[in-house]
């Protein structure tokens, strides 16, 4: 395993971090998706399959990708996707062998407690005052931060998609749970992908992110081949993170955000004028 693609920072879009085939939800076989990859001039393709504890193609799937990895002018990545399955990080996937490069941890549910909900389950529970928005997201950030912690080579997928199927909006995230991924992100040198299939996370919390030195990822989440290495909401997010870049070195991630309380005395972040 190989983490010598990291740190090429900022956002890479000549890369696709995220890409589906046969072997799971995918349309595309590996080999159309390679193709469709060098067609679109990457240079760094990692292919991720969703995964279950009971997944039992792994080893062909594997095979399969360092099969296609030898002789490709692209640098290839093995990944596979599984979701949280509790509050406490676990994720549903098998076994993990060092030959996978990276398993992308994913909100595909809300992990409460000992156990994770469906969506749609869970924002009847908060229309019906059974539970708040807050335990809600801190349940989801308690999640992401204990994977990171908990599992190695691991990346953040989609960050917040989920929210919009629970009817929360991210600007209900206070910072406080934003400062707290982006200091397990730091800590434990874990990527958090900007994911163009579900636009997640948003410009916003993706520049917070970056200016708190958070690597940042380039993904379509991409289940049809032609669809690979194609962005529109992972390059605004790249034009916002380039802006910050070129702003000069002595301003500091403090002067660039400043926390205004608003009515509700909720903590929201404002880009410096
Ligand atoms: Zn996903
Ligand atoms: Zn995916």
């Amino acid at each position: 395993m190989s983490d010598k693609s990291l740190h090429r920072y900022p956002l890479q879009l000549d890369e696709d971090w995220h890409v589906h085939s046969t072997y799971s939800d995918g349309k595309g076989t590996l080999e159309e998706n390679l193709s469709a990859a060098e067609a679109a001039g990457l240079t760094l393709l990692c292919f991720v399959e969703h995964v279950r504890k009971d997944s039992d193609w792994l080893d062909a799937y594997i095979k399969h990708c360092a099969h296609l990895r030898q002789g490709s002018p692209l640098e290839i990545k093995i990944g596979v996707e599984a979701k949280f399955q509790d509050e406490f990080g676990t994720l549903d996937c098998p076994e993990l062998t060092d030959e996978i490069d990276y398993v992308f941890a994913a909100d595909h549910r809300v992990p409460l407690g000992m156990s994770c909900y469906c969506p749609k389950d869970v924002k009847q529970w908060i229309e019906q005052g059974m539970i708040t928005k807050e335990r809600v997201i801190l349940g989801i950030v308690n999640a992401t931060c204990a994977a990171m912690k908990r599992y190695k080579n691991i990346v953040i997928a989609h960050l917040f998609s989920i929210l919009p199927k629970l009817g929360i909006l991210i600007e209900e995230v206070r910072l406080e749970h934003l400062m707290r991924i982006a200091e397990c992100a730091r800590e434990t040198n874990t990527p958090i992908e900007v994911d163009e299939r579900w636009c997640a996370p948003d410009i916003r919390t993706a520049s917070f992110l970056y200016l708190q030195g958070v690597q940042l990822v380039a993904s379509t989440d991409s289940h049809i081949s032609r669809r690979i290495g194609k962005y529109h909401h992972v390059a605004n997010v790249h034009s916002a993170l380039s802006r910050f870049s070129k702003m000069h070195s002595s301003q500091t991630v403090d002067a660039r955000f400043h926390i205004q309380a608003d009515n509700d005395a909720k903590e929201t972040l404002v880009p410096a004028a």
